[in-house]
């Protein structure tokens, strides 16, 4: 026989005096009443209380030992009960790693829609990244236009500096005819000489093909080698039948078989839901592990006097020039050099220029370093020296002293330029760049007929939209057919949690907000939205003033949805 009421007799639980009252059962029933009339103490120390303790009593011993001992509340009887669970207005925490996004399990969803169906980009240069089965590259080339000469080519040298003489004649040993030397195509039996001082672009030609000769076996046979040649990427050039000269670089079509760079030849782990995650290693930015902030040293404290240059001492705790030994003047000198002709400064201008006149990328090597290796000259008596290494940055290099000092002296100083700041390497987005410069593309009409129109956005991008933008994102997905299916149910639970969202009034949220930035009613009606779709039936639900802090046109959404819990 189903129970159609709850009821309560003799509750003496805090100031109650033996209360006793009959709830009918799946109905939404609201307590109202001043401060310390009881409410509380009826609702969640009496009926809450004791519904968790009967459940927690039904489990096995085992089980119990791991949740400690549930207090009896102070009830002669309690009947008709279904096991509860309290929205409480507690803070969802003070973990920056747990978001709006995470505790909605949206960011779990996102992670595994774009590890399937994102399209990837390479963080150095843009270029597509993708990987192709060889079967359908040499498909592919065999659809391009009929009437064209192809040329198979593999890259070769990628941006490197040197002549390259060796490479030609082993290339021409091997018994090719032809390669594409930045841009022109030469004869490998009379290559070009080449400045060893620049950077170089080389592509070996591994077959040209007239229209009348192409078939599948001769594309197959030159796909597999260019592959081969060029580590996982190909190059297609299109030219007029019989020219001599291959396409310019700018129109090459590019193949991978790996997921690879095509453009630079970077390689890339096929992305994975770890890929997108910023609490694991594989996803995280690694300059704040994944927290998008860092305690550090902060530009404009380090510098309060931009109209100084370095030598006057524009940046603080480097101190006066001639204070610094020798080594030290020895090695900013020979990055500040570097820094000038790197970037065709005139010389001497990134020591004795003002600091407001230095352009930022400059001011951004100086103080955060460069992955690049940065040679400098050393003159030890008569003789100069060259070194070259990479130069990790002022503020790096202030950073392991903070870190190494015991002194507190020195900890108060260096802590006077500190605060806490947007992580110079992920402005914020708490990813890698690889995991970052996934996107997907909405076709939502909206999002394309806005001024500055943009369709792609990264998973970053997507988590500082508000929960009304993302629903609008959502509304339709560019994908193909096949992605379509892969992509089904994620986006079915994605678009079905940002629906609760909105139903529970929060639709300015974004799915980056910090759990410790949100205040009691936005958890609670989190949690509260989390549960709508959590798929338990019959769970008697306590909450506590859900529409605190709510704007009151949204209440009428939010009795909807507390209408709809099972
Ligand atoms: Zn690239
Ligand atoms: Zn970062």
């Amino acid at each position: 026989m189903a129970t159609t009421e709850i009821k309560v007799k003799g509750a003496r639980e805090h100031n109650l005096r033996d209360v006793n009252v009959t709830l009918p059962r799946g109905q939404l029933i609201c307590f109202s009443g001043v401060s310390g009339s009881g409410k509380s103490s009826l609702a969640f120390d009496t009926l809450y209380a004791e519904g968790q303790r009967r459940y927690v009593e039904s489990l096995s011993h085992y089980a119990r030992q791991f949740m400690g001992q549930m207090p009896k509340p102070d009830v002669d009887l309690v009947s008709g009960l279904s096991p509860s669970i309290s929205i409480s207005q507690k803070s969802t925490g003070n973990n920056p790693r747990s978001t709006v996004g995470t505790i909605t399990e949206i960011y779990d969803f996102l992670r595994v829609l774009f590890a399937r169906v994102g399209t990837g980009h390479c963080p150095e240069c843009g270029t597509v990244i993708s990987a192709q089965a060889r079967d359908a590259i040499a498909s592919r080339i065999l659809g391009l236009p009929q009437d064209a000469t192809l040329w198979l080519m593999a890259p070769v040298v990628r941006g490197q500096k040197g002549e390259f003489r060796d490479l030609f004649e082993d290339l021409r040993k091997q018994g090719f005819l032809r390669a594409r030397v930045d841009g022109e195509t030469v004869r490998l039996s009379d290559p070009p000489p080449l400045d060893r001082q620049h950077r170089h672009h080389v592509e070996v030609v591994v077959d040209r093909i007239d229209p009348d000769s192409r078939d599948r076996g001769r594309i197959n046979e030159a796909v597999e080698s260019a592959l081969r040649m060029g580590e996982a990427t190909l190059l297609v050039s299109l030219s007029e039948e019989n020219d001599d000269q291959a396409g310019k670089p700018k129109q090459d079509i590019l193949f991978s078989s790996q997921y690879a760079c095509g453009g630079c030849g970077r390689s890339f782990k096929p992305p994975s839901p770890q890929l997108f995650s910023f609490n694991s290693p594989q996803g995280m930015c690694e300059g704040c592990d994944g927290l998008g902030r860092l305690y550090t040293f902060v530009p404009e404290l380090l510098v309060p006097d931009e109209k100084l240059s370095i030598r006057k001492g524009a940046i603080k705790l480097l101190g006066k020039w001639g204070d610094l030994g020798r080594y030290r003047r020895h090695i900013y000198r020979g990055v500040a050099d570097a820094i000038d002709q790197a970037m065709e400064l005139r010389p001497g201008t990134m020591l004795e220029g003002q600091w407001q006149d230095l352009p930022d990328q400059a001011k951004q090597i100086w103080l955060w370093g460069t992955d690049d290796s940065v040679e400098f000259t050393w003159r030890a008596g008569q003789k100069s020296r060259k070194y070259s290494g990479a130069f990790d940055g002022f503020i790096p290099e202030l950073l392991s002293r903070y870190r190494n000092t015991r002194n507190k002296m020195q900890l108060r100083q260096f802590e006077k330029y500190m605060d806490t700041m947007d992580c110079p390497d992920c402005h914020g987005r708490r990813l890698n760049p690889q995991a970052s410069a996934v996107t997907i593309k909405t076709g939502t009409s909206q999002f394309l007929a806005e001024e500055d129109a943009k369709a792609d956005f990264s998973l970053p991008e997507l988590c500082e939209l508000s929960i009304e933008r993302l629903n609008s994102f959502f509304e339709t997905i560019r994908l193909g057919d096949t992605e379509a299916v892969i992509a089904a149910e994620a986006l079915k639970e994605i678009r079905q949690r940002i629906g609760f969202l909105l139903g529970v009034g929060l639709d300015y949220l974004t799915l980056s907000r910090t759990a410790p930035t949100l205040s009691g009613g936005e958890s609670q009606r989190i949690r509260l939205a989390g549960q709508i779709g959590s798929g338990l039936v019959g769970v008697l639900y306590i909450l506590d003033e859900p529409s605190i802090g709510l704007h009151p046109r949204d209440n009428d959404r939010l009795i909807e949805t507390l209408l709809r819990l099972p």
